[in-house]
């Protein structure tokens, strides 16, 4: 499957329709700060047996050690030599590291080399738990249809009940607002991104359910036993249901027409209209293809808590994979008139061997196998695992077939794990050589860049659960220091986590509720080495990580959305479980 680049589609409210207190001064003043000597790290923490690296800028000629000292008692616990000095391709800042992995006590801590200290740092084996139900409940802030309460002002009443059936659906008439989460920093509500989105979250459901299972998100329980964390992925996978006809097929979206203004969401008013492609058959290959594969994740996770929810999901899945195998390449282009994101993907072949690959896990039944390997490439020197995203799936296909507890073909199982093992091996080497020792490479800063990012942690940690490899874990874990507050500008990319978060994410509910901070749990898109927008097009050219400024308004830089989160959450879970150690 050859890796794509596809942009959403955005719209715009103008910069007049923005609330100019939120338009923003706050990332210079804090790069101002940052001025000088400084280490920057996780801010969050680190568990005991992690690797810990702090990346130092403007150390003095000569500074050649630093040490850690625990803030209880300003002993110094650790001393040790800072790495010798690179310039770091990325951020071209000149760079050594300050490698602590040796200091395993738990506790407070600050770093510290000629005669400056940073602010604490923990070391825990509960660093991120906090982070992890903070941001799972970043989905609860995105609910659309019900009144919403995250406490501390945090809060709506429902919205977007007015739904109908736009004229591009063939259908007419009224529907009801059956949930969902609003997509990004707009309302609206996406298929395809539900999918990634959904699969995702449900997969580190499977994958680490000691991480999940009792996470307490505080949320309406309105499903009798379900654990928290079903019940808000569950919010989501209704509203997906919803966009299902008879025949299977599965509507690419519900938004607006276009863009509302920057205003809460019981204050918009434009009726969120059920989009399809403006002909027969009207829906789409591609939401209809991730729609069966999530739905057949999702009969095999709430399958132990309700039965006929589960098969519910299952025949909902069935119905889609029928659908979509009869309707192989149905691209969705927006209709005329409508403006909001498009999630158009012109290769749709990868959808179908992602549902494929699901239901046959579920079932293990042969039409589904076979619809699978028959997507592979003949020869499997051609298999092409790389980090996922809502446009390219493959490789999701291939690792579900791999966790398939039925046989399968051995031969591809074990090119689906050495291919894994060779990708992750390149993601390792970039880690080792990077100066923020991250993973990405100076073409990964796009649109949505710490989605990516968190993505390659996610390959990595699937290497890891096929081979269980320290190094793996190191360079996953790599990508969240990284978020969190080893980057060049010192700060974390998650609202409402760690000492320095961003502040002005393009999020309409936290640029129009007049809170100061924006809603928590929500991962900032990350440095855009191609500004796709106004705001940030101010941003002076530099390398590629530079490239990023806490801006509402710089959409193409700070926006957030429900697909970037999911990996995060994700890398969180495998943070949680003791067995992701290594
Ligand atoms: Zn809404």
């Amino acid at each position: 499957m050859q890796r794509r680049t596809v942009l959403k589609t955005l719209g715009l409210a103008t910069a007049a329709q923005l609330t100019s207190a939120r338009l923003l001064s706050q990332s210079s003043a804090m790069n101002a700060a940052m001025q000088g000597v400084d280490a920057f790290f996780n801010q969050v923490g680190y568990r005991p047996g992690d690797a810990k690296v702090a990346t130092v800028r403007g150390a003095a000629p000569g500074q050649s050690n630093f040490r850690v000292r625990r803030a209880a008692d300003n002993k110094v616990v650790f001393e040790g030599p800072l790495t010798a000095p690179q310039t770091d391709a990325a951020s071209g800042d000149r760079v050594q590291q300050a490698v602590f992995t040796g200091l395993r006590d738990t506790g407070s801590f600050r770093v510290e080399f000629g005669g400056q200290g940073t602010f604490p740092l923990t070391i825990s084996e509960h660093a991120y738990a906090d982070a992890l139900r903070i941001t799972v409940r970043g989905y609860t802030g995105q609910r659309c249809g019900c009144a919403v309460d995250l406490g501390n002002g945090y809060h709506h009443p429902a919205c977007h009940t007015n739904g109908a059936y736009g004229s591009s659906s063939g259908k007419s008439g009224t529907l009801t607002n059956h949930g969902g989460w609003h997509d990004a920093g707009d309302y609206g509500r996406y298929v395809v991104n539900s999918g990634i989105t959904c699969g995702t979250l449900l997969w580190a459901w499977e994958l680490y359910p000691q991480a999940l299972h009792d996470l307490r998100l505080g949320i309406p329980k309105q499903h009798g036993n379900l654990p928290d964390y079903l019940e808000e992925v569950l919010w989501n996978l209704n509203w997906m249901v919803q966009l299902q006809e008879p025949d299977g097929g599965v509507f690419h979206k519900q938004t607006s027409d276009h863009f509302c203004a920057f205003i809460l969401p019981q204050d918009d008013h434009l009726v969120s209209n059920v989009i399809g492609t403006g002909t027969a058959p009207y829906k789409s290959t591609a939401a209809t293809g991730d729609f069966a594969a999530v739905m057949a994740i999702a009969a095999r996770c709430y399958a132990s808590y309700d039965g006929k929810l589960a098969a519910g999901f299952l025949a909902a899945a069935r119905n889609a994979w029928t659908w979509a195998v009869a309707h192989p390449n149905v691209v969705f282009h927006n209709p005329s008139g409508v403006t909001t994101g498009e999630y158009g993907d012109n290769q749709v072949a990868d959808e179908l061997l992602w549902a494929s690959a699901e239901l046959w896990r579920t079932t293990g039944e042969p039409q589904y196998e076979q619809a699978f390997l028959k997507g592979l490439p003949s020869d499997l020197n051609g298999l092409r695992i790389d980090a996922p995203s809502w446009a390219t799936v493959a490789s999701m296909a291939c690792w579900t077939y791999a966790l398939a507890p039925a046989a399968g073909n051995a031969e591809i199982k074990a090119a689906i794990r050495q291919k894994t093992h060779e990708a992750a091996g390149q993601l390792m080497e970039r880690s080792r050589n990077n100066g923020y020792a991250n993973t990405l490479s100076e073409y990964d800063y796009i649109w949505g860049s710490n989605g990516v990012a968190g993505n390659q942690s996610l390959l990595l940690a699937m290497d890891h659960h096929f081979a269980p490899n320290h190094e793996a874990v190191d360079a996953s874990l790599a990508n969240l220091h990284y978020m969190l507050g080893r980057n060049c500008f010192g700060v974390s990319w998650v609202t409402g986590v760690g000492e320095r978060p961003f502040m002005h994410p393009h999020h309409r509910p936290s640029a129009a509720d007049n809170i100061v901070a924006p809603w928590p749990g929500l991962l900032s898109g990350g440095p855009n080495r191609r500004p796709g927008d106004p705001t940030a097009k101010t941003v002076p050219p530099g390398p590629p990580m530079r490239m990023w400024i806490d801006a509402t308004e710089a959409y193409s830089m700070n926006e957030i959305a429900i697909n970037w989160n999911a990996p995060l959450v994700f890398l969180l879970a495998f943070a949680n479980t003791s067995a992701s150690l290594g």
